[in-house]
């Protein structure tokens, strides 16, 4: 069995400030630990939902803006035991690890050295983790580096579609996959500059000859959270057949042969 946990939906500027969707990320449990995108909330979160990050022993971030990264540096700090021994595995973008024209790297060398390995892959490598393998994949934002992946696994595959434009390779890239977790950032006909809307998902898993068995839409902004996301999955269901989830805090995916479910976990207490 793959889970996967979702720590928050939130995606965009306006969410993350506000928390009206809670962010951070999510958690990929398979033969290994893999924590994806921790941005702002991720380490509370995570203990939230009884997710030891100490357990870690992946973490990818697709890019360097904050709604991705912000708790990267204390996360890397709780996979390393306190950054105290060479531990875990970082794939992330460039901009991420090196900074860029317009920011700095969002972890430092200090964090960086704690590792034990450190990678800034390109679209089309692969690097197998465990029982499973990635491959990373592109995508066309405003920070040009940003990187997604497919990951392979015994029950198939899942793909995740970090912030990006829609461009006619994600078809190639992610036909296939049985599990897709999309940012969506905006409602159908509200369209921004290097996110996807509604109706380019739609646009996209039409060309799909093979479609996925469910899909997952994540990054939530805040049109598309007073558009009403849930309105927007069933426009993306009725037209495609693609059974279409809405992401939130304590969301979880499980996967084996069979079948594929969900349910919402329940919030630990804090004493
Ligand atoms: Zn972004």
């Amino acid at each position: 069995m793959i889970e996967i946990t979702f720590l928050g939906s939130g995606g965009g500027r306006f969410i993350t400030i506000t928390q009206f969707r809670s962010t951070g990320g999510f958690f990929i449990r398979a033969s290994r630990n893999m924590y994806v995108d921790p941005g702002p909330g991720a380490l509370v979160r995570s203990w939230r939902y009884k997710l030891d990050p100490r357990k870690l022993d992946v973490m990818f971030i697709s890019h360097r803006h904050v709604d991705h990264c912000s708790d990267a540096e204390i996360m890397i700090e709780a996979m390393t035991g306190g950054a105290l021994k060479k531990r875990g595995i970082l794939i992330a973008s460039k901009s991420v690890v090196y900074g860029d024209d317009s920011y700095n790297p969002a972890v430092s060398k200090y964090h960086l050295d704690s590792l034990e390995e450190v990678h800034t892959p390109e679209p089309g490598n692969r690097l197998s983790l465990g029982d499973e393998e990635l491959t990373i994949t592109p995508s066309v934002h405003s920070d040009p580096s940003t990187i997604g992946f497919r990951m392979g696994t015994r029950f198939g595959d899942i793909s995740y579609i970090p912030d990006t434009q829609y461009f006619d390779e994600l078809i190639k890239w992610h036909e296939g996959s049985r599990v897709m977790i999309v940012a969506i950032t905006r409602p159908r006909d509200m369209r921004i500059p290097y996110h996807l809307c509604t109706e380019d998902v739609v646009y996209m898993l039409r060309k799909m000859k093979q479609r996925p068995e469910v899909i997952v839409m994540n990054h939530i902004g805040m049109k598309m959270h007073f558009a009403n996301p849930y309105k927007e999955a069933r426009f993306i269901e009725n037209i495609t057949g693609v059974k279409t989830f809405v992401a939130k805090e304590g969301f979880k995916v499980m996967m084996n042969k069979k079948e594929i479910t969900v349910k919402t976990l329940r919030p630990a207490r804090f004493v």
